[in-house]
């Protein structure tokens, strides 16, 4: 069993209200009892609505507050609805999520994620970068040019790797119940972390997660593979009960 953190990130979506602020503390009461308490950091990325006020009563140094998306722009705009990273720097977040494939298509190409990263990272914000294929494109074999370009498009050199985590979420995983088998996801998580040191020239590979489906009843397929260092979750983190059940499981 793995001695090293292991990042359980919560992907609220369009879910939770001030009352949700309960989950974070039940997650929070089970990790003072739980004997892996140092090696576990979670993340709730939030809705814009919540950030400020999770993050004043987050108590528990292992658990951060974060956001799902942001504008590009890193100034004050005419842009009705939008909100840039500064902004969610100064409600408290430490995190967001970028690309998530909710946002691919709702129009995020990888060139604005790229915008996105760059303005994040500018706030000391750490990303949250997703990646992932299409049903199709798994099936006609395209998975790893798919990563590659979304990888080569949206991250460049210059960026500070420390703070950039890629969350490899295939798209027909999310939501689904499906999920990749143990070969396939050792493949893929060889394959980024391999592209990921090669192409940016870096000594360690980026924090790399799993997400699509996870679950209390899936999540010991995933310990047993060293490359993964932890899972973005997002149906089953919008309770406390699975949530904690997928980390008890996780070290079962
Ligand atoms: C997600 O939306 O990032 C996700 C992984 O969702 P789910 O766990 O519900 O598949």
């Amino acid at each position: 069993m793995t001695n090293k953190l292991i990042y359980f990130v919560a992907n609220w979506k369009m879910f939770g209200s001030i009352a949700s602020i309960s989950i974070i503390k039940k997650i929070g009461h089970f990790l003072i009892a739980f004997r892996r308490l140092k090696k576990i950091k979670i993340v709730f990325c939030l809705p814009y609505t919540l950030i400020y006020l999770f993050s004043q009563k987050n108590r528990a140094s292992n658990i951060s507050i974060g956001a799902q998306n942001c504008h590009q722009s890193q100034n004050y705009g005419a842009l009705t609805g939008r909100i840039n990273a500064s902004m969610i720097k100064n409600a408290g977040a430490k995190y967001i999520i970028l690309g998530h494939s909710e946002n691919r298509s709702d129009g995020d190409s990888n060139k604005i994620i790229k915008e996105k990263i760059f303005s994040s990272l500018n706030e000391k914000l750490n990303v949250i970068f997703c990646i992932g294929e299409t049903l199709s494109e798994k099936k006609n074999k395209k998975t790893f040019n798919v990563l590659r370009k979304q990888i080569n498009s949206s991250l460049k050199k210059k960026m500070n790797f420390n703070k950039i985590i890629i969350a490899y979420e295939p798209i027909w995983s999310i939501g689904t119940g499906r999920t990749l088998n143990s070969k396939d996801l050792i493949r893929i998580f060889k394959f980024i972390s391999r592209h990921m040191k090669k192409n940016f020239k870096i000594k360690k590979s980026p924090i790399l997660l799993y997400g699509g489906s996870v679950n209390q009843r899936n999540i010991k397929l995933f310990s047993n593979i060293p490359m993964i260092d932890g899972f973005l979750i997002g149906g089953s983190s919008q309770s406390s009960k699975k949530l904690i059940d997928i980390i008890k499981n996780y070290y079962k």
